[in-house]
């Protein structure tokens, strides 16, 4: 490690711990998407101090957007003193809602046996505060750097990212020539590089049925006893047939390194919306939602037949069944190159840091990257930070103070390395 950079980031350590701690207050709950603009102007006027150009992108056309919850992003950019690459750290600013069985205040960023705890200090607030020491320590180290350092605040990533990273990279700030290098500072540990995720695909079944009364069900058509059917195709051969598809992307945790599919729901009869007894009908629909997690070694189309094709069945073996099919959204699954310049970068400076080889993970659900690999067509990406990502979501959230300097020192390490040509 570069002895005046790692000086630089073990002096502000008491800083690291400010920031992280001012930016966990700001209460930005999503959704509905609160407290987004003075968290972004936080981060702006931050950035500014290091001499970075801070831009702001309200993304009004896109989900949840109003006046009172607006969509709003900040990116800062700062520019070398000559050309050369760029290397941008994207964080989200937004946080799911504190739940219950906290024994802190989910706000109050209180600093309690080397942690800071509350909601987002890990996911990923602290990995936000993280990406700015190693970039200020960077160019307080480097001053002479040639490229360009952007750090970005972006919304939504809890509920899609549409509004966030999405949006930017339809704007081309996620595309070269632009930026080259993307690290995500979600909480993936300190001594790990995630290199994508798996795909996604979300859909709806609905069987048909006919309503009768309920007290002569044979004059009708059950729309459930007809799911009941799908399920049962489902469980048989299905799931089976999932857990069988074993892939050699190095997913984590290990049960996810198949393909899985999660029932999200199911409705369907007279099962909402009313107080009292229910009138006697035979339901005419049921409707099934279901969240499909795939793997590279697959695709999109596969992954759907393998629905159709048992509910395509069952219209020709089970009597008056019949389905409609809607698909609600899907998401490519993605893994960067480990020979990538950003992950060799990260990798040489987890070996500095910690005196062993990284682990390279891939996570079991979607994150920002997705957008930047499919929109802004750019590969070389990853998600790098510090905390325990089992700790995200959860009562008494906290991330630890030694592992973000210790990251922070990896990030400008990384940094170095991609600026100045070693790669
Ligand atoms: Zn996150």
């Amino acid at each position: 490690m570069l002895q005046h950079l790692s000086k630089y980031i073990n002096d502000s350590r008491d800083d690291l711990v400010a920031l992280t701690q001012d930016l966990v207050r700001f209460p930005t709950i999503n959704p509905p998407g609160d407290a987004y603009r003075p968290c972004v102007e936080y981060i702006a006027k931050r950035m500014k101090r290091s001499g970075f150009h801070c831009e702001f992108f309200t993304a009004v056309d896109y989900p949840g957007h109003t006046d009172t919850y607006p969509r709003i992003n900040v990116v800062c950019r700062r520019e070398g003193k000559r050309p050369g690459k760029t290397v941008h750290f994207n964080s989200h600013i937004d946080v799911v809602p504190p739940g219950f069985g906290w024994t802190f205040d989910p706000f109050g960023a209180a600093v309690h046996d080397g942690k800071i705890i509350g909601r987002g200090t890990c996911d990923m607030k602290g990995g936000l505060a993280t990406s700015i020491i190693a970039a200020e320590a960077y160019i307080w180290c480097f001053p002479d750097f040639s490229g360009a350092i952007e750090i970005s605040g972006t919304v939504d990533e809890e509920s899609g990212g549409f509004g966030g990273v999405a949006y930017l990279a339809e704007k081309g700030m996620f595309s070269k020539p632009r930026v080259d290098h993307v690290i995500i500072p979600e909480p993936l540990n300190k001594d790990r590089i995630c290199l994508g995720h798996r795909g996604v695909w979300w859909a709806e079944i609905e069987t048909h049925g006919h309503i009768a009364h309920g007290s002569m069900p044979f004059l009708g058509d059950c729309a459930v006893r007809h799911m009941g059917a799908v399920m049962e195709r489902f469980e048989q051969d299905l799931f089976p047939a999932l857990a069988q598809k074993q892939t050699e992307m190095p997913v984590v945790p290990e049960g996810a390194r198949k393909s899985t599919m999660n029932i999200n729901g199911i409705q369907g009869g007279q099962t909402d919306g009313f107080t009292g007894l229910p009138s006697p009908n035979v339901p005419d629909s049921c409707k099934m939602t279901i969240d499909r997690r795939y793997l590279l070694e697959e695709n999109v189309e596969d992954v759907r037949n393998e629905v159709v094709s048992i509910l395509d069945q069952l219209k020709l073996s089970r009597p008056k069944f019949d389905y409609s099919l809607r698909e609600l959204w899907s998401v490519e699954p993605t893994m960067t190159d480990r020979d990538a310049p950003v992950v060799r970068a990260v990798a040489d400076a987890i070996r500095d840091e910690f005196g062993k080889e990284p682990d390279y993970v891939i996570s079991p659900g979607t994150y920002d990257q997705k957008h930047i690999a499919r929109i802004g067509h750019l590969h070389d990406c990853i998600a790098y930070g510090p905390g325990v990502i089992d700790l995200a979501h959860q009562p008494d959230e906290w991330i630890g103070i030694e592992d973000m300097v210790q990251s922070a020192k990896v990030m400008a390490n990384a940094v170095h390395v991609l600026l100045s040509h070693k790669l």
